[in-house]
């Protein structure tokens, strides 16, 4: 009996480090049926036959995109390894304390990581200050795939700092926030998407991850939606603590904010300069 368990969970070990190991092939390859999707069955008609906008759009959003990863890369994953040996060497944090086998070890840092998303993307809608940054991702009024990685770069230093603790915490491996990367970006994107989804799929898939039914109603310009399914990879977690929210009719959500519309917040300097803006950091009120 104790070979088949060590079977099945070296078996486990293997699908996870694949799954770990192709995080960047899996995003790009769902970024490109993403956008072709998008190209051929769009939920919102805002590019009907205007490719340049649509190119322009991306384009904007890309940069941003490359910026944040450009700043992870010389900077936090070595930060995050350090935090992840340290925690291991003193033998602290709360996966440490426990000896299960790997793969369990894994996954049970994924749900840690899910669920502290949830808190730090609520907390960028209550506190003013991180709204300011926040509001770069929701500014945008042509939601797509590529919005999904369009955050300022002061929300991704400050949420990139707050990991480093976060890992000595839960005494998680550098891996192991690959492997939540891995699963957790492309449902991202599938939920940023504008893609024309069947509201049967869309309510079948939202029993275990965000969907774009959700997702749209988070960037609803109508505060009390857009305080609303803050959850990123699974809907557990805005049923738990009680923030799951469906429109009637997703086709009439008015997407983005007010005060943001014009091209100069749309720009890469206008997305760069929006924390310091005079606009109210508050999130919008409930009548915008
Ligand atoms: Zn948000």
């Amino acid at each position: 009996m104790s070979r088949v368990l060590r079977h099945i969970s070296d078996e486990m070990d293997e699908i996870l480090l694949h799954i770990k190991n192709n995080k960047h092939t899996v995003t790009i390859l769902t970024l490109l049926l993403l956008l072709i999707w998008e190209g051929v069955s769009p939920f919102f008609s805002f590019f009907r036959h205007q490719m340049k906008k649509r190119a322009h759009h991306a384009l904007r959003n890309f940069l941003l995109t490359i910026l944040n990863a450009f700043l992870i890369f010389i900077m936090f994953v070595a930060l995050w390894s350090m935090a992840a040996d340290y925690a291991a060497g003193q033998h602290i944090g709360l996966l440490h304390q426990f000896s299960l086998p790997s793969w369990q070890k894994a996954l049970i840092a994924v749900l840690l990581f899910d669920a502290w998303t949830y808190w730090w993307h609520r907390f960028n809608h209550v506190i003013p200050f991180l709204w300011r940054f926040h509001r770069v991702h929701h500014s945008d009024p042509k939601m797509d795939v590529t919005t999904s990685n369009r955050f300022h770069i002061g929300e991704i230093f400050i949420s990139s700092v707050l990991r480093i603790p976060l890992i000595i915490l839960f005494g998680a491996e550098l891996w192991h926030i690959a492997l939540y990367e891995a699963l957790m970006f492309p449902i991202v994107q599938f939920h940023h998407a504008n893609i024309g989804l069947s509201p049967q799929v869309d309510r079948l898939l939202r029993i275990f991850i965000v969907t774009p039914h959700m997702h749209k109603v988070h960037h609803s310009r109508y505060h009390k939606e857009t305080d609303s399914n803050y959850t990123s990879m699974l809907s557990i977690w805005d049923r738990v603590f009680g923030s799951f929210r469906l429109s009637k009719d997703p086709s009439t959500i008015q997407l983005g904010l007010k005060h943001f519309d014009n091209d100069n917040k749309q720009s890469v300097l206008g997305m760069l300069t929006t924390p310091v803006g005079k606009e109210p950091p508050a999130p919008p009120s409930e009548d915008s």
